[in-house]
């Protein structure tokens, strides 16, 4: 399943800040949010990736964050709370999904 999430973030990268057309890995809705959470100056961050529907998704860590897309601060913590729910991470290697 890590894999699909893989999958579909390469997809993500080329359709820009659009999530419209992505479709969670996981449960099929496409309810797949995303935002970059980094430093501004260096523009590097981490991305985690979650469906709003059923809760589960995967965090990127160590990302370049693209130019003009939209990204919260690393030391903006009140917006990472309210824009990040607290979403269960799919595992790498969860062998029981294979
Ligand atoms: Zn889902």
């Amino acid at each position: 399943m890590f894999h699909d999430w893989l999958r579909m973030l390469v997809k993500l990268e080329n359709i820009d800040d659009s999530t419209r057309n992505a479709i969670c890995p996981e449960c099929g809705e496409r309810s797949i949010k995303f935002v970059y959470v980094g430093d501004r100056k260096s523009s590097i961050g981490y991305l985690p990736v979650w469906c709003e529907s059923c809760n589960k998704g995967i965090q990127i860590s160590r990302v370049e964050i693209p130019q003009g897309v939209r990204m919260i601060d690393f030391k903006d913590l009140e917006n990472i709370e309210k824009e990040i729910p607290n979403f269960i991470h799919v595992a790498p290697d969860s062998k029981k999904n294979r």
